[in-house]
């Protein structure tokens, strides 16, 4: 008799399991419990920090790893007592800083970088409180930043630009990213399946990845069964990827895709 399969479940946070502008996850909730009834692992994949996700994730209970700054950090929760291990890949934010001549290059116009932003700035952007936008300021391996004057980033022709030096940028729901080549969502996933493939025994692993925005494609090309969920404007990203859209926005749309595989 062949093995039940082991399903993980990767989702991004903002614009997905929580709104976009209040960064409720209330109408995530009900895909969540039914993950949880079910012993589904569901793993934040965020461009977030660890503090700021870290919060979350004990606020939702959950005993699985999460990756911050878009891959930078992998953070394995510690069991039974025994404290977290974060993994990093790719590069520092000091590092990354050095490089801000480069990226002005690259996104061919001047840039905003976070750590040129005040508290106030930050707070106002993301419509976070100023104790968290100071946890989102926090950064150890990308660095969030705006064009000065608010035009788009050619994101391929400025990665063809960045890679000599191993760099990129991508793109989440507010902000660009600024980090190593390479540190991305997708390798995240690649490196949780092989923690968890021990665990599988053997079973096959199923993996589910959903997303909203540009540096959730890597994630959703890694993913057996990727999702986009809608942005506020109804618009999706990513139409070279043959995913599952969801009529519902944001977190409804996170529920629509638990529901669709999983009740
Ligand atoms: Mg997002």
């Amino acid at each position: 008799m062949t093995k039940p399969a082991l399903h993980l479940v990767f989702t991004d946070l903002d614009g997905t399991l929580l709104d976009h502008n209040d960064y409720s996850y209330e109408r995530s909730l009900p895909g969540i419990r039914l993950l949880k009834a079910n012993g589904i692992p569901l793993i934040l994949v965020s461009s977030k920090t660890s503090a700021e996700i870290e919060i979350l994730h004990r606020e939702l209970g959950l005993d699985d790893p999460f990756v911050c700054e878009n891959g930078g950090g992998i953070v394995f929760p510690g069991k039974q007592g025994s404290p977290a291990r974060l993994e990093t890949r790719g590069m520092s934010a000091d590092s990354l800083a050095a490089h801000s001549g480069l990226l002005t290059e690259a996104a061919g116009t001047d840039v905003r970088l976070f750590p040129d932003m005040s508290l106030d700035e930050i707070a106002e952007r993301t419509k976070l409180d100023r104790r968290a936008a100071a946890l989102a300021r926090e950064r150890s391996f990308t660095i969030p930043f705006l064009t000065s004057d608010g035009s788009t980033i050619d994101l391929d022709a400025a990665n063809r630009l960045l890679a000599d030096s191993g760099l990129a940028v991508t793109r989440g729901g507010r902000f660009y990213h600024f980090g190593a080549a390479g540190a991305d969502k997708g390798r995240a996933v690649v490196r949780i399946c092989e923690v968890y493939r021990p665990m599988a025994g053997g079973a096959e692993i199923v993996t589910t990845g959903i997303g909203d925005s540009e540096n959730d494609l890597p994630m959703l090309r890694a993913v057996d069964r990727p999702v986009l969920v809608r942005k506020p404007d109804g618009s999706v990203v990513g139409a070279e990827i043959e995913a599952m859209i969801t009529d519902g926005k944001g977190p409804e749309g996170f529920t629509e895709a638990v529901m669709q595989f999983f009740a």
